[in-house]
């Protein structure tokens, strides 16, 4: 008689695979050279036999490539006939697993990933259909990661100097790009496309579109082309603004003004080229109307200038599936007065519009924290100034609050982009930064 079925050994290479799918998560080696994720788990790319593997946690989405069944029973207690599947990761590798669905696999069936314990505390993952039904959001925070960039300066700089920005945060591992918008700088969709364009990997986040610049219509053409031209790299980030924002269209009633955005949204009228699976909405938000917006109608919500208490109060009030973003400030600079002074032109800039004000207020500061550019408890409760090891604790203290990901926005004294990348590379070389 046969063996019962062996359980894997584990072999260096596999460790982070096995570890993920006990904790549930599907780990996938990526190459830090080409980027590009492959299968099996190896020391070196496939394709480039460069020696710079890092992991990332894979969205555990695909489509079924191949499958068999298999009749003959291999091992003592083997349920024959059973089917394996070769499942094509919407990341690109192919993985050969245990199919979970009652029925044969359809080729190009979209899939998921569960996971399952084969014994000795050893989990490994198997596939089923209902890619399609994954949840969204959910599936979004697996792909962005805890940690990505906000930049304003892209929006301020020249091109090819963008360009190169968005390729050195893609080489740093961070898991997505928040780009700001104004009426006096680059208009965000241009440049989006412009950074998507110019890196192969990165996910390119409006962070955030204001709707009083275009009108809905124009927002879903821009949104299905991005979409369809970069599958599963942009995020539509959509916001009210501020009503200083000095565009002329009228502030009122934001809320309704963004409901009925979202309505137009959702019409379905556009009927060119679309991606396979719709681009994720978030919103800005920062009062719980708002908020509560978000989670009713789009993948989760953004959030700029809070503290982490904000951070876990709009958690609460979201509950687990909705996205959850808040942009943390920082300046990485030794030098603790300098540093201070970048944070507060930072603090006071944002507390002449009165939308930040009254959130403040909501979050418990009052007048004597808005006076002469913002008290020290409030500039240090909004921007972390000092080294990367702060910075991280920051971080870190957002997603304990229920943060899915944290858009780090690193402010200087000096104009131009170097400046900010000199912060990012020193935050990436933080160990505790980075998943
Ligand atoms: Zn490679």
């Amino acid at each position: 008689m046969t063996a019962t079925r062996p359980i894997p050994l584990r072999y260096p290479e596999d460790v982070e695979h096995l570890d993920g799918a006990a904790r549930g998560e599907l780990r996938v080696p990526v190459c830090g050279s080409c980027g590009e994720a492959f299968w099996p788990p190896s020391p070196v790319c496939p394709r480039d036999f460069r020696r710079d593997v890092e992991w990332t946690t894979d969205a555990g989405t695909g489509r079924v490539h191949s499958w068999v069944r298999f009749h003959k029973r291999y091992f003592e207690g083997d349920d024959v006939p059973y089917v394996v599947v070769q499942v094509r990761l919407d990341s690109g590798p192919n993985l050969t697993t245990t199919w979970t669905g009652s029925g044969d696999p359809v080729l190009g069936e979209p899939v998921a990933v569960s996971f399952r314990e084969v014994g000795d505390g050893v989990w490994l993952p198997e596939f089923g259909p209902g890619g399609a039904g994954v949840n969204p959001s959910r599936e979004l925070a697996a792909r962005i990661g805890p940690v990505g960039v906000w930049l304003s300066v892209l929006a301020e700089v020249p091109a090819a100097e963008a360009a190169k920005a968005a390729q050195v945060v893609e080489d740093l591992g961070y898991g997505a790009l928040w780009i700001g918008e104004s009426p006096a700088h680059k208009e965000i969709f241009t440049n989006a496309t412009l950074l998507l364009s110019a890196t192969t990997r990165l996910t390119v986040a409006t962070g955030v579109a204001t709707i009083w610049a275009r009108d809905a219509v124009a927002t879903e053409g821009a949104t299905q082309t991005l979409g369809e031209a970069f599958p599963g790299r942009f995020v539509l980030g959509l916001g009210a603004s501020h009503a200083e924002a000095g565009r002329g269209n009228g502030h009122d009633r934001p809320l309704t003004a963004l409901r009925e955005y979202l309505d137009v949204l959702d019409s379905d009228r556009y009927q060119g080229p679309r991606p396979d699976r719709a681009v994720p909405r978030v919103l800005a938000a920062l009062r719980p109307r708002m908020q509560e917006l978000a989670r009713d109608r789009t993948a989760g919500m953004h959030s700029f200038f809070v503290p982490p208490a904000h951070t876990a109060a709009a958690r609460e009030r979201l509950g687990p599936e909705p996205l959850l973003v808040p942009e943390q400030a920082v300046v990485v600079d030794a030098d603790a007065a300098r540093a201070r002074e970048v944070a507060r032109k930072h603090v006071a800039t944002r507390l002449a519009l009165r939308n930040y004000v009254n959130h403040l207020r909501a979050l418990g500061f009052g007048d004597d924290d808005f006076a002469d550019g913002g008290s020290d408890r409030l500039v240090d409760e909004l921007v972390v100034c000092g080294d990367p090891q702060l910075v991280a604790a920051r971080v870190r203290e957002h997603l304990a609050a229920g943060a899915d990901h944290v858009a780090i926005h690193p402010l200087t004294g000096t104009p131009g982009v170097e400046p900010v990348l000199d912060q990012l590379r020193a935050l990436a070389a933080e160990g505790g930064i980075r998943s």
